[in-house]
């Protein structure tokens, strides 16, 4: 068994294949611990795959796993985590912006203590264009999720084994994985690591990140703060619009009690109306989401436990836990 899992998710990045696992090879031999390197290909168009079996055929600490079409980043690394035989894993870009050599880095971070450990491309070597969105998304998930973190998006992070056989990747939200492990007491770390420009190839995300990446936040954050109890959030605001259009209409009520016509209170009446309706069809939502929870719910494997202390629990069983 490997100690050591890296995974590199490879959508259409000919170009710096080679030499990224040229590399790779050098900073992992020089660490003198076992490794073995998981390239996914989501779905390639160009002669990835091509460069991949040579790569293969030439080195048996490599496997490749190549998707019949194009998933997405989230879904790459989801196989490759479903893969990894390491204790340790560690994700890195293919495009050559991630440098290989902070590997050792993260690694050493790792263990002082972490279960997640993200890199942050301090001098990023990215567009203005690209870096300055990418802030203000940054400042607003440390807002939103409580966890300091300069860069979310980095592709470099290294994991325990026990994180990414916790959670299940979809979508776009392999960025938020450090915030789900945070969420469920996970300790998270983060070191700066060198970023170069791409050399090779072009970036696979357009401007419809950041809005893509706002919505993400939407749900990480309901994900992470409603998914056992969703009433909670939808019924907070529906019980709020409710009585704000209850206490609307007792004002009308009144009015027209007393002059028996509501002296061209209308659009008012229409407000507390629709705050009413809002209102109920909100907490039916929430309604709803609870009834969703109830059936998906899985029990205890919802559950992360840190540590076992019993005499029969297996080995198998113990290192599932890390
Ligand atoms: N990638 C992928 N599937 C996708 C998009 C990207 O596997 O749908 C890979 C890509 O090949 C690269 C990494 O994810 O290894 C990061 O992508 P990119 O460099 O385009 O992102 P950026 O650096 O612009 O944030
Ligand atoms: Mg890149």
């Amino acid at each position: 068994m490997p100690e050591i899992s890296i995974v590199v998710p490879v959508l259409n990045e000919e170009g710096s294949l080679e030499e990224l696992h040229h590399q790779l090879r050098n900073v992992l031999d020089g660490m003198g611990r076992s490794f073995e390197i998981i390239y996914v290909d989501d779905g390639s168009t160009d002669r990835s795959l091509e460069v991949l079996r040579g790569i293969y055929s030439a080195d048996t600490s490599v496997r490749v796993l190549s998707l019949r079409k194009t998933h997405g980043k989230s879904a790459a690394l989801a196989i490759g985590f479903d893969e990894v035989r390491g204790k340790i894993i560690v994700t890195i870009d293919a495009d050559l912006q991630d440098d290989p050599s902070e590997i050792p880095n993260l690694i050493k971070e790792l263990e002082k203590g972490y279960d997640v450990v993200s890199g942050w491309k301090k001098r990023r070597q990215d567009p203005f264009s690209k870096r300055f969105p990418s802030k203000v998304f940054n400042w607003l998930t440390s807002l939103a999720t409580g966890l300091k973190l300069h860069d979310i998006n980095c592709g470099l992070k290294a994991y325990r084994r026990s994180v990414t056989d916790q959670f299940k990747l979809y979508g776009q939200l392999h960025r938020f994985l450090p915030v789900f492990a945070y969420k469920e007491g996970f300790r998270v770390g983060e070191i700066p690591v060198a970023h170069h420009p791409r050399r090779y190839g072009r970036t696979k995300y357009g401007m419809k990140r950041f809005l893509h990446g706002l919505l993400d936040l939407l749900t990480v954050t309901l994900l992470t703060r409603y998914l056992k109890s969703p009433l909670h959030f939808f019924g907070t605001i529906g019980i709020a619009f409710t009585l704000a259009g209850f206490a609307i209409n007792c004002v009308i009520l009144s009015i027209y009690i007393k002059h028996h016509n509501i002296q061209g209170r209308h659009p008012l009446l229409m407000l507390g109306v629709l705050l009413m309706i809002l209102g109920f069809q909100l907490v039916s939502t929430g309604l709803l989401a609870e009834l969703l929870t109830r059936m998906s719910h899985k029990g205890r494997e919802e559950y992360s436990l840190k540590l076992e202390l019993s005499h029969d629990a297996t080995e198998e069983k113990q290192a599932r836990r890390g």
